[in-house]
């Protein structure tokens, strides 16, 4: 072999660019709609034939090429979007490498027209094999059309290497259906063989999630919304009962553009934990909107990896926001107060088995402490989702509507010594805040079944009590289950010593808490639940702040939110309902 060096002809450059980005008709496909909607298009057609073996053809109204940008684009390095390194890492449209058109002209024969508004005649391109055979003016309608055929004629292994109509086809409408959800403003029609498979008005995010898949797809899904300073999140998750056997369902996409990313397909797993059978994939349309400087999307020639700068805290931001929603869901189709209460524990618990909690100290604990900043907005964001779901067309939230403010929790006050009172955007909430503490207190005793994390707090003076014989029966019965639920209590005889608790509620009459639940127990009916769950209620009844308690600003705030992250904030843990609205229209009614 001779050493010495000599440079590729351009064609073959092209080609072997080509072999990266070009890996058959489905990247044809997304390369040629990406440039659609760079141009500011409004309606793209995709036209293929033989599931693009044949052709594959877009034509769009965008702001089409003047003469000299058309003959360039086919050009290796030719781009219009990015001029320095620097744009790099402001980007915004889906190209920037200006490879694509040269890399397609290389392996196949590719007849192109366009014209600007501003042009009265077209332009028609015709090149095959990175050779330009013809170039002539043409009359056609504003924007550009790209008829792509013959693909890989050139490259017979790559073409033999193409699978069956069928699997290039649903190649093709993968990419056809990235592109299609992260632009419900673009109308996208798409005909295979003259037959049209999706014709998708330009319509809210939700609609075209229904346009793609099916009208059935409405009923399962969930909408996720937050704002952080790390990114803004939104879009739509699937209920679990949903889920799939297949990860057919899961689209993430930051800023527009369509990616792949185990690490945040894990995070929304994490959040779904305990809510999926085995081998079940949670669905997912999420959007992430990012500063382009936190992120470099340039890992990959095909652009569907990026890497994150902060992905930790997108991490916990994300899983809490799919968290959250999920928590939201779940309550919406129990609005009817009367429901069975066997339904009451939240599903995520029902088969776990108890799981005895390590203990952790801490001495600095306040139960009213504060969160930190993740927490916080998480927490913060629940009068969204609340009111998302209140207002008459939960379809469709406009940006404006979702202020978002994390500097300005709710406002609150107290009134009675017993209610608390708030306000939604859609009017005004009376929240019974033993009922409110009781149903927060219980969905932490629950976790704390199944949480091996949930930390129960050595107490620095054991609390003493003396047992009757009865109470004494009844310990020895409820033991393993306290256990459970965060408590280490050392008998002696009658003696009972209380060493340590749950960290999440005050501790300061502990021997009260535990006299009132032996008295709860001795009278209790369980009705079927397990004893578990009715020390759960009960420890939730006696542990809970009482009317008469006046509770600081701060301390009342904290309870709303807490109410709010609830996965069922309806009703107490004994059916009972928590608070009432007063709607806008109602005020108005009898005020105006
Ligand atoms: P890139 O998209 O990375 O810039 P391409 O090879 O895909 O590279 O396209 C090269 C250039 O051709 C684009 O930068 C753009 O200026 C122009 N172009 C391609 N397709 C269209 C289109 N449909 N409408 C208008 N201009 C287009
Ligand atoms: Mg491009």
């Amino acid at each position: 072999m001779s050493k010495t060096i000599s440079i590729l002809p351009e064609n073959i450059a092209n080609q072997i660019a080509a072999g990266e980005v070009i890996l058959r008709p489905s990247s044809v496909v997304k390369e040629l709609i990406e440039n659609s909607v760079d141009a500011n298009s409004k309606n793209i057609q995709l036209i293929i034939k033989d599931s693009g073996k044949t052709l594959v053809q877009i034509i769009d109204d965008g702001i089409g090429m003047s003469s000299r940008d058309l003959k360039l684009s086919f050009q290796r390095h030719a781009t219009s979007k990015i001029k320095n390194f620097e744009d790099l890492f402001t980007i915004k449209s889906k190209g920037f490498r200006g490879e694509a058109l040269a890399s397609i002209a290389s392996i196949a024969t590719i007849e192109a027209t366009s014209r600007r508004k501003k042009d009265e005649i077209g332009k028609l391109l015709k090149i095959s094999g990175s050779k330009i055979e013809l170039l002539e003016d043409c009359v056609c309608s504003k924007g550009t059309s790209i008829s792509v055929k013959n693909l890989f004629y050139n490259v017979p292994a790559r073409r033999n290497f193409l699978k069956s109509d069928n699997v290039e086809l649903r190649h093709i409408i993968d990419e056809f259906h990235r592109v299609a959800l992260a632009h419900p403003e673009i109308c996208f029609t798409f005909f295979q063989n003259n037959i049209e498979l999706f014709k998708l008005p330009i319509s809210s995010l939700q609609k075209r999630i229904i346009n793609i898949f099916s009208p059935k797809i409405q009923e399962k899904l969930v909408p996720i919304e937050e704002k952080t300073s790390v990114a803004k999140i939104s879009g739509f998750i699937i209920k679990p009962d949903f889920s799939k056997k297949s990860r057919g369902q899961q689209f993430f996409f930051v800023n527009n553009r369509f990616i792949k990313s185990s690490f945040l397909n894990h995070s929304v797993v994490s959040a779904y934990e305990g809510l999926l059978s085995d081998g079940y994939f949670p669905g997912y349309f999420i959007f992430l909107e990012i500063d382009p400087k936190m992120i470099d999307i340039n890992v990959h020639p095909t652009k569907t990896e990026i890497k994150f700068e902060d992905d930790q805290n997108l991490f916990a931001i994300l899983k809490a926001t799919v968290k959250h929603s999920l928590g939201m869901f779940q309550v919406l189709p129990s609005i009817d107060f009367d429901k069975d209460p066997g339904l009451d524990i939240p599903y995520e618990y029902v088969k776990k088995s108890p799981v005895e909690p390590p203990i952790e100290v801490n001495s600095s604990f306040n139960p009213f402490k504060e969160e930190n900043e993740i927490e916080k907005i998480s927490r913060h964001s629940w009068e969204n989702i609340y009111s998302k779901f209140d207002s008459k067309d939960s379809a469709y939230i406009s940006e404006k509507e979702l202020k978002l403010n994390l500097s300005q929790p709710p406002k609150v006050f107290q009134l009675f010594k017993k209610y608390i009172i708030t306000s939604l955007r859609s009017g005004l909430l009376i929240i019974n805040q033993q009922r409110a503490h009781q149903r927060v207190l219980y969905e932490k005793f629950l976790k704390s079944i199944t949480n091996q994390k949930t930390a129960s707090q050595e107490l620095i003076f054991p609390k003493k009590i003396k047992l009757s014989k009865k109470e004494f029966v009844l310990f020895e019965e409820y033991q393993k289950n306290l256990n459970a639920l965060g408590f280490k209590i050392k008998l002696s005889g009658l003696n009972l010593e209380i060493k340590s608790a749950p960290s999440f509620f005050n501790h300061d009459n502990l021997e009260d808490i535990i006299t009132d639940l032996f008295s709860m127990i001795e009278e209790g009916n369980f009705n079927g639940f397990s004893k578990v769950d009715f020390l759960s209620k009960a420890l939730s009844n006696v542990a809970s702040i009482k009317p008469g308690r006046i509770l600081t600003v701060k301390e009342q705030q904290i309870l709303v939110d807490d109410l709010f992250a609830c996965k069922e904030f309806l009703t107490c843990p004994f059916s009972h309902q928590i608070f009432v609205t007063l709607s806008k229209e109602e005020l108005d009614e009898k005020l105006n």
